[in-house]
């Protein structure tokens, strides 16, 4: 058996960074950048005004105030999108709105709420009352202020965001280079596995996992397929798992323990190459790794909980480095725990558990139900994996202990 870290090791060297593809804006969402996005112009791209109020010059209004207003003579209302073509002289102002551009010979901008319009109200040929001054530059955002025509506003490498998306709409980029999403091919093992729409006869239960693991498959940023079930036979097995070379990452679930019908480590190293297939973990030990014809293949353990455990402690990492993602840990986050926990010395224990905050600021954490492996209460009450050392046998009430946290992305804390 080796270590969850040997195992981690082995995994992402095996993996490479997919290819990148161009994509509309929208669909670049969340995947990361394979380029630097320059802009074509200046942000702002021109003098705007930042508020609805009066261009001015500032030295017209200086000794403007609430007793002593100075009255402007209005030669021009400029709405947003609208050229100005009135300059503004000494003791002339411009209606204007935010997002117009300022007029030439202004050089402040006076917020509406303190003037008061002329009997005509305000409008062009009327006056204004300016009842406080401005400073040089008030309330004018500046030409190239945020951005110069070719500089690069996201950098290669950086995840895409909705600011992300906004900045590279601004500086005219319909489309997006990003790593591609990995696809992923799901297939589930078992004789006694049935479709979710039915009911189980004797023996038999409903496939969760299939659809689990799609799930969590989407969730790390991937494309999910789900191939179907491969009944415990060579021959199924064989004919689902040569599928591999059609996907970027195969994933099966069961037939990888000690039972007379797993069958899947025997194809795996008939038709592509095994690695590892046990590691000291709980749940779920049998937790294989290798490759058919290139394409990493892991073989997780049937039972629902291992499965999932395995998916987020080594296919996860797999699917975001593929994905081009430079983080590929969750958060970690030390904890109180609030109760015994008895384990066996031999391996890491992953409890699904829940983490939650303490008056003082700190973390406490509680397992969040049966831990039986076949049940997947706990994971879903949970939201991090409370992980416990090898070599312990009994971890008391109020240790320090390392969770996982699973409501948390990568990169994030
Ligand atoms: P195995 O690893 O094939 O021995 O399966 C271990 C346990 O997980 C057995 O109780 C299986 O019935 C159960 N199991 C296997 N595959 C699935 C699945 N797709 N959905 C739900 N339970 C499963
Ligand atoms: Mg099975």
């Amino acid at each position: 058996m080796i270590t969850v870290e040997q195992a981690t090791e082995q995994v992402l060297s095996r993996i490479g960074v997919l290819p990148a593809e161009r994509v509309p804006l929208l669909e670049a969402l969340g995947r990361v950048l394979a380029e630097d996005v320059v802009s074509d112009i200046d942000i702002a791209p021109f003098d705007n005004s930042a508020m609805d109020g009066y261009a001015v010059r500032f030295a017209d209004v200086a000794s403007a105030g609430a007793d002593s207003p100075v009255t402007l003579e209005v030669v021009e209302h400029i709405p947003a999108g609208v050229a100005p073509r009135v300059p503004v002289g000494r003791g002339q102002a411009s209606r204007i709105m935010t997002g117009a551009p300022m007029p030439e010979g202004a050089d402040a901008v006076v917020k509406v709420e303190v003037t008061k319009a002329g009997p005509a109200g305000g409008g062009t040929g009327d006056t204004v009352e300016i009842l406080e001054p401005v400073k040089r530059g008030e309330n004018v955002r500046l030409r190239g202020e945020e951005v110069r025509a070719g500089d690069a506003v996201l950098i290669a490498g950086e995840v895409v965001g909705s600011a992300a998306i906004g900045l590279a709409a601004s500086v005219g980029h319909a489309e997006l280079l990003v790593r591609r999403r990995p696809r992923v091919a799901i297939v589930s093992t078992g004789d006694e596995l049935v479709d979710v729409t039915e009911t189980p006869g004797p023996g038999k239960i409903r496939n969760s996992n299939s659809h689990s693991l799609a799930a969590q498959v989407l969730e790390a940023g991937a494309e999910p397929h789900v191939l179907g079930v491969a009944r415990d036979n060579e021959a199924d097995t064989r004919a689902l798992l040569v599928r591999a070379l059609e996907f970027d990452l195969m994933i099966t679930t069961g037939g990888v323990s000690m039972g007379d019908f797993d069958v899947v480590k025997t194809v795996l190293e008939e038709i592509g190459e095994l690695d590892f297939w046990k590691v000291a973990m709980r749940p779920g030990a049998p937790q294989t790794f290798g490759t058919i014809g290139g394409t990493p293949f892991f073989g997780l353990p049937g039972n629902p909980t291992s499965g999932m455990v395995g998916f987020e402690l080594f296919v996860r990492p797999a699917i975001r480095k593929m994905a081009g993602f430079a983080s590929l840990a969750r958060p970690r986050a030390v904890a109180t725990l609030t109760h015994d926990v008895k384990k066996k010395a031999d391996r890491r224990y992953y409890l699904r558990s829940r983490l939650t905050r303490t008056p003082e600021g700190g973390y406490a954490v509680a397992i969040a139900g049966n831990q039986s492996s076949a049940l997947l209460t706990a994971m879903h009450r949970g939201n991090c994996l409370m992980s416990l050392p090898e070599g312990e046998s009994f971890v008391p009430a109020g240790t320090e202990v390392k969770c996982i946290r699973l409501d948390m992305e990568e990169g994030t804390a």
